[in-house]
């Protein structure tokens, strides 16, 4: 089969092409997995932090991508929740331990043996991948492949994110960076939260013009104040300015929601700025979002057909993902990025 293959750890300002294309023997799905033949895999912010060595593969070489949609292409033995054919998608969570306090509890994001697709397994850069099976989920049919994608990550996250806010109708959400998974969460919020209001912080005008066309009542920059205080704030940038700017305008008992799996250093020196008594005295919290669950999937791809969420989309060849990854690194955002694989 075709793969873009990683190799190692490398720095992509000077490494434009970190991925390798390759023909490598079709994986054999073990007990209780399935074969997926791919038809489109996301590209995602974390293939950055993975390349770059933020949360590197556990082994070399590795293949990224962690938004599979595709079809059942083979069973392995015991393997029985899906025929042949059976339009699949597959997130983050490859698997976990299923019998610990966290796997028990709905929250097998936390479990200890935690494995990410695309990571600790191969994902799907690549014509075709294996999975367990119970990490696997049907795809509303309401989506196109390229549609459904995005919203096995960014929407899946976004999801778990806004869960984690503990935002109830009429508060003010703000959303701080407003890429891939900010266009999706304002779309959930306006439904699931239909009285409360979204503040968008965004560097980009383009992007605060385009909050507002997805309904945020106000959009500014990463350091502006907004003129109401927010109940709840949810950051999806990779840096730190944005954390120590939006806690300034959380209300009392607001709560910052970051939902990045590795923050950059370059401008870590800006929590220096961190003045207690403005930005966390007053019971404010801060609270990270880690992995998704398969329950936030399942939920969220029943939520995202009833809205119905559709994701923009910018598609790439398998063969171009350096130039998705490049292009995503450089902030050239027109949609979420999904690769085609033919
Ligand atoms: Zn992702
Ligand atoms: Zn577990």
């Amino acid at each position: 089969m075709k793969a873009m293959l990683l190799t190692g750890i490398t720095d992509l300002r000077e490494n434009k092409s970190p991925l390798e294309l390759v023909d490598i023997p079709t994986p054999i799905p073990n007990e209780g997995e399935i074969l997926i033949r791919i038809s489109v895999c996301g590209v995602c912010h974390t293939e950055l932090d993975e390349i770059e060595g933020r949360t590197p593969p556990p082994r070399f070489p590795s293949i990224l991508g962690h938004q599979v949609v595709g079809t059942v292409s083979q069973l392995g033995s015991k393997a029985d929740r899906f025929k042949i054919g059976d339009r699949v998608g597959v997130a983050w969570i490859y698997s976990s331990c299923g019998e610990c306090r966290y796997c028990i509890e709905g929250n097998d994001n936390l479990c200890q043996e935690f494995k990410a697709t695309g990571r600790d397994n191969d994902g799907g850069y690549a014509e075709y991948m294996t999975v367990p099976e119970n990490f696997a989920y049907q795809i509303p049919d309401t989506f196109t492949d390229s549609e459904a994608a995005p919203l096995l990550c960014a929407g899946a996250i976004g999801y778990r994110s806004l869960r984690l806010t503990g935002l109830k109708d009429g508060q003010n959400l703000g959303l701080t960076g407003f890429g891939a998974s900010g266009h999706l969460v304002i779309k959930m919020a306006k439904y699931m939260f239909p009285n409360s209001n979204v503040y968008v912080f965004a560097r980009s005008g383009k992007e605060r013009e385009f909050s507002k066309e997805l309904g945020a009542v106000w959009a500014g920059d990463t350091e502006d104040s907004t003129p109401q205080k927010l109940d709840a704030i949810i950051d999806t940038t990779p840096v730190w300015k944005p954390v120590v700017e939006a806690l300034k305008n959380l209300n009392t008992q607001g709560r910052l929601i970051i939902n990045a799996i590795r923050k950059e250093e370059v401008d870590k020196s800006y929590l220096l700025n961190l003045d207690y008594p403005r930005d966390l005295w007053m019971e404010k919290e801060i609270k990270s979002v880690a992995n998704v669950s398969t329950r936030d999937v399942i939920e969220f791809l029943e939520l995202a057909s009833r809205i119905p969420i559709r994701a923009e989309i910018e598609e790439y060849a398998l063969e171009d993902a350096n130039k998705a990854l490049i292009d995503l690194k450089q902030g050239k955002i027109r949609g979420a990025k999904v690769l085609v694989i033919k």
